[in-house]
């Protein structure tokens, strides 16, 4: 079976070819780093993921290059640095800020189980390429300088006669709908209301760097010409897949086909653009006013961070998905069961029956119900696992986990255990079950057979 991918452009499912099978390539847009990744954050993590692990699987890991990028420039990171480094000069604040955001996102996808991208660039690290491509935007006639702005042009994009794409075309939007249906209160340096900033002056104190097209003050870039400029950088003008959330489909990644077509003269930016559906959480928005924010650190507090991903994976990533308290305890029992059965065995070949629904634009939730179907083949399970990021740990290592988030006191157990085997030796029955609720009570299941009385936190 071939692996067949949903393109939110052409909205249909299709074969994915590679446009060099020896070098598959996939740019992601990550996360702005300024404070802690909520869940939602976590599902582009998870999902494509999944997707670059299976790419590595059918072509091979030398051969796919993940990059997913760090946002380290933003108004948003500006104003968290000022508020919470009020005594420092901006540019350190901005630099603690970033540097420290940017430990906790690693620290908290590592522990979903996450591989890291071939390559993580930074902006700040890219403004050669912005101003490159910028100045190419400005000689082809698709972007103006006004007031030490430098705008992007939709409507010179759509009134170009050549192989462009039309500006809209991803998202599904016309540009003469949109002008008509524009605010009337825009920027003063705008012609049109849809124009968007390529860069910017830069006020006291914040970033800057020299700006390109003659423009003597310094500047900053706009949030979407740093994706062109780093997918440019590392995967070239046209590269394999492009994703991100659903919510970045416009303007985000409408504004960057846009740059890069127009830039270097081509009709597409990415072969598929893939995006994931949104997070909610109990059936609600997941808001900071609404109380139900919850960061990634927070859940992992209480849970693995393979509970989590399974949790994320049970529901097709264009879905969207109720995050609930009671899908995450199903989701523990279940991999409970699996590190029973699967953690501690030789791993075989993944099963087909798992990768088949995978190839089928990853449909995660038969592939679960697949992995169900495996008990009986620990060692396909295993492997099968293994190959989607889990049982990273051996089956004690998360017994030992789940006792010790229980608070439960592995000693006393034991002790609780063999009072209750003396019990039941000496037909006190009533004394035994006595102590079988007693540990009930502490939370601990038990289960007799001919090797004696075992164990396990209960869930
Ligand atoms: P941001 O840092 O807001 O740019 O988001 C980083 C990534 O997380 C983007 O791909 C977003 O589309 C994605 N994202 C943000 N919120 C959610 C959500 N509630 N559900 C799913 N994905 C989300
Ligand atoms: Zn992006």
């Amino acid at each position: 079976m071939e692996l067949r991918l949903y393109d939110t452009l052409t909205k249909d499912k299709r074969p994915f070819v590679p446009l060099d099978p020896k070098n598959v390539r996939m740019y992601v847009c990550g996360p702005t780093v300024y404070d802690f990744a909520h869940i939602g954050n976590a599902r582009p993590v998870i999902v494509f993921d999944v997707l670059f692990r299976l790419l590595r699987h059918l072509y091979g890991e030398a051969h796919v290059k993940y990059v997913r990028n760090i946002t380290d420039v933003d108004d948003k990171i500006n104003d968290r640095a000022a508020r919470d480094f009020p005594g420092l000069p901006l540019n350190e604040a901005i630099r603690k800020v970033t540097e420290e955001t940017g430990r906790q996102f690693h620290a908290d996808v590592d522990a979903l189980g996450a591989l890291r991208p071939s390559i993580e660039p930074r902006a700040t690290e890219h403004i050669g390429e912005m101003r490159e491509i910028i100045e190419k935007l400005v000689a082809g006639g698709f972007a103006y300088v006004a007031e030490d702005h430098v705008l992007f042009s939709p409507q010179a994009m759509n009134a170009a006669n050549s192989e462009l794409p039309r500006y809209g075309a991803l998202s599904k939007r016309s540009l003469d709908e949109m002008i008509a249906g524009a605010r009337v209160d825009i920027a003063p340096y705008k012609r049109e209301a849809t124009d968007f900033v390529l860069w910017k002056p830069s006020k006291p104190g914040e970033p800057s760097w020299p700006s390109p097209a003659g423009i003597k003050a310094q500047g900053r870039p706009g949030w979407h010409i740093e994706c062109s400029a780093m997918a440019w950088k590392h995967l070239g003008t046209h590269f394999d897949i492009h994703g991100g959330g659903i919510d970045l489909v416009f303007p985000h990644h409408e504004n960057e086909v846009a740059q890069t077509c127009c830039a270097f003269h081509q009709s597409r930016m990415a072969n598929f653009w893939m995006h994931n559906g949104f997070l909610q959480v109990e059936s609600e928005k997941m808001s900071k006013s609404l109380g139900n924010f919850i960061t990634i650190r927070d859940l992992l507090a209480d849970w693995p961070g393979e509970v989590l991903r399974l949790n994320m994976l049970k529901t097709q990533y264009r879905s969207p998905i109720d995050w609930t308290m009671k899908s995450l305890e199903e989701s523990a029992k279940t991999l409970d069961d699996w590190y029973r059965v699967a953690a501690d065995v030789e791993p075989g070949k993944p099963a087909a029956s798992v990768i088949e629904p995978l190839l089928d634009d990853l449909n995660t939730p038969l592939t679960i119900a697949a992995l169900h179907g495996l008990r009986g083949d620990a060692g396909a399970l295993a492997a099968s696992l293994r190959l989607l990021g889990f049982l990273s740990e051996s089956a004690a290592q998360w017994e030992g986990r789940k006792q010790q988030a229980s608070g439960i006191d592995a000693k006393e157990v034991e002790r609780l255990i063999s009072e209750r085997t003396a019990a039941r030796a000496r037909k006190d029955f009533k004394e035994s079950d006595r102590i079988r609720d007693q540990l009930a009570a502490m939370g601990v299941a038990i289960k007799d057979s001919k090797e004696g009385t075992s164990w396990e936190v209960a869930r």
